[in-house]
């Protein structure tokens, strides 16, 4: 794909006539094609629609017409994000073939923007997990070690990415789903501030933590996405009625005296050492470039899952009520003799997996009588705590600097109780329990069994301030020149 310049310059490309919105999106379907049997990063591709976009986008421009900043660039959406005109599942068989009636607004201000949105990317069903081998309709292999994981839930989105299927996807993180498969796949991940996207057509998982956000290639490329998809909706009323900031604007010019706390939590020997290694990297790199390295501490990091885990799976346990057998998806067929509520256990029983089922009983427990001062409640308040750690630790600091996982891509089938999944998700659940906002960033590789295996680092600043994240960020990788770093396909693929 000739994107190596990045999205803003495809987009003027488009613009300029030099290349079509039409040759762009062929060029990615051709190598799903080719590739995409192997990783299985799509769950489906709408390529007939998408080409009828394309070639809008193309007519728009010979009219001598600006299609819009993102003119003609291709970007994958996760499963969890609806659009009306194609299935969208949540990796689900309950949602097998469900199609919503309306568009997600990402989606929508996609569409306006002149982006080619053109297939649902696999993720974890329901967005509960961190491998994406929770799909009910296959597992997401790691373009880098196809024996790997991609990480999760958003794995399909981080792998289509860093497999250059596509220049950016949308991914969605309740407690880390963009920023950790983002790590593991070698690409960027942003989870805005709670507020900032639109969660309208997002199927809601933990609805006081979820946030949509983009992966891509670079910072600059993240950042135009989330630069189109953010701002407020009158159809999500937890959106900030605030401006969005320009991010593009100022996004090259590094931040002078740029403070950056490096937590002593998040250092802790229980990582992989390539991972601290990395991160001790990455805090040279500041260094090097004038910022001031500040020590912090943020003890409330080891309560973060334990909280994240009453907290999704109370909200989840409530949202997905909804799947009933009768108002979405599927319906079970009932025996003669059995009646409504045998309809409900069935469907319910058909058309969850595993872990959906996990999480569901968890929080129906932690929200039953008895039970929910002890557990929900208490939850609620060590959030308010967790919160105010943060507004603390950003009086010493602009941002914070840690690792986004205890390790890289971990093997298929490695993690199989639920307990060392959930402890993936250390350094991320805390930025969505707070509601603050996080970009994970490549920052170098390992080399395990004779693969590259990506690390990613974390960045975390104050609700609001992405600008100020997505800076630091940029000045990082202008230095440390990881971006477009992408596996060699040919390569991996044939090693699997
Ligand atoms: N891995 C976490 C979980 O399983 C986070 C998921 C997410 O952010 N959607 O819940």
């Amino acid at each position: 794909m000739s994107n190596d310049g990045g999205i803003l310059q495809l987009s003027e490309q488009v613009r300029s006539g030099q290349t079509t919105a039409e040759s762009v999106l062929e060029s990615c379907l051709e190598r799903i094609d080719c590739y995409d049997p192997v990783l299985g990063c799509f769950q489906n591709t709408f390529a007939d629609v998408a080409r009828e976009r394309a070639r809008e986008v193309d007519r728009l421009v010979n009219d001598g017409k600006d299609p819009g900043p993102l003119a003609g660039v291709p970007v994958a959406v996760k499963d969890t994000i609806v659009s009306r005109n194609e299935i969208t599942t949540c990796g689900s068989r309950i949602l097998e073939n469900f199609v919503s009636p309306y568009d997600a607004t990402v989606y929508t201000r996609l569409l306006d923007a002149g982006a080619v949105p053109f297939g649902k990317t696999r993720c974890d069903e329901f967005a509960m997990g961190s491998s994406t081998e929770h799909c009910a309709f296959g597992s997401v292999r790691n373009p880098w070690d196809t024996s790997r994981v991609p990480g999760g839930s958003s794995g399909g989105s981080a792998a289509a990415v860093a497999a250059g299927f596509s220049p950016a996807s949308l991914g969605s993180d309740t407690g880390g789903s963009i920023r950790q498969p983002a790590a593991l796949c070698g690409v960027v991940g942003i989870k805005p501030t709670y507020g900032r996207v639109s969660r309208y057509g997002l199927v809601s998982f933990g609805p006081s933590l979820d946030q949509v956000g983009p992966f891509a290639r670079s910072v600059e490329d993240a950042a135009a996405i989330l630069q189109v998809i953010a701002g407020e909706d009158v159809h999500d009323s937890t959106t900030i009625d605030t401006p969005v900031p320009d991010l593009l604007g100022e996004l090259h010019s590094p931040i002078e005296k740029l403070r950056v706390g490096v937590p002593s939590e998040y250092l802790v020997e229980g990582n992989d050492p390539a991972v601290n290694e990395r991160v001790h990297a990455a805090m040279d790199v500041y260094r090097s470039l004038g910022a001031e390295i500040i020590d912090v501490q943020l003890p409330l990091t080891d309560v973060g899952i334990a909280t994240y885990y009453v907290i999704g799976p109370a909200e989840a346990s409530s949202n997905l009520a909804r799947y009933d057998g009768i108002r979405y998806g599927r319906r079970a067929d009932l025996e003669p003799g059995e009646v409504l509520f045998d309809l409900y256990a069935r469907s319910r029983s058909e058309g969850f997996g595993e872990e959906v089922k996990r999480r569901i009983m968890l929080g129906t427990y932690v929200l039953s009588a008895g039970y929910y001062d002890a557990y929900y409640k208490r939850a609620l308040q060590v959030r308010r705590l967790i919160r105010d750690e943060f507004n603390s630790v950003f009086e010493q600091c602009d941002v914070l600097l840690g690792p986004t996982t205890n390790g890289p891509a971990f093997a298929l089938g490695s993690k199989n109780d639920p307990l060392s999944m959930y402890l993936c998700d250390r350094y991320t659940v805390n930025a969505n329990i707070a509601g603050i906002c996080g970009i994970s960033l490549p920052a170098g590789t390992v080399a395990v069994d004779g693969h590259e295996l990506p690390i990613g680092i974390q960045l975390q600043a104050p609700a609001l301030c992405e600008p100020t994240l997505l800076r630091a960020a940029r000045m990082f990788e202008a230095a440390a020149g990881y971006e477009n770093h992408l596996p060699d396909l040919k390569k991996t693929v044939a090693s699997s």
